[in-house]
């Protein structure tokens, strides 16, 4: 697999003209990742200044029998250990389906720059949806937000893992 070169060729591309498909690819192996162990595919990528990967991430909520164990903030909390710091200012997330209210707080207290999602979630989403926690008076730090990168691919992934499951 060239899977990583690959990557790393596009994340160079996306430093210099900010195309967000290339973390999103990567963010939805590690959805594809999660899918395999059993757990719903959502995948997270966290990208520093320099379009580093600080964190990469897939939710393990079963594996770890942890319901905060979301992909979002797997890599939050890893990003802040690598880091030393409880603050990623001047980093971006990439997230394979809309947060939910708990990881978008996670997002506005990590001070995240910005906020890149791929298929929204009506049903349990709260950034478009729900909550809508950045546009929340008691809210004090919002990411800019993007959505719908990649949404199809990211989307196709849920389905057919719930289909499978039913
Ligand atoms: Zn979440």
């Amino acid at each position: 697999m060239n899977d990583r070169s690959e990557t790393t060729r596009k994340l160079a591309e996306a430093d210099r003209g900010g195309k967000p498909e290339a973390p999103m690819e990567l963010a939805l192996a590690e959805a594809r990742a999660a899918a395999a162990r059993g757990e719903v595919p959502v995948g997270a990528v966290l990208v520093g200044t320099n379009g580093d990967i600080v964190a990469r991430a897939g939710n393990r909520t079963r594996e770890l029998n942890d319901p905060s164990a979301h992909a979002e903030m797997l890599v939050i909390r890893e990003a802040c250990r690598v880091l030393g710091s409880e603050r990623l200012n001047d980093h971006d997330l990439y997230v394979t389906l809309e947060p939910c209210a708990m990881c978008a707080a996670a997002i506005s207290f990590a001070r995240i720059r910005r906020l890149y999602f791929g298929a929204g979630d009506e049903k349990g989403g709260g950034v478009e949806h729900g909550a809508r926690f950045f546009g929340q008076p008691t809210c004090h730090h919002a990411p800019e937000v993007y959505g719908g990168i990649a949404e199809r691919d990211c989307a196709d992934l849920l389905k057919s893992f719930f289909r499978e499951r039913r």
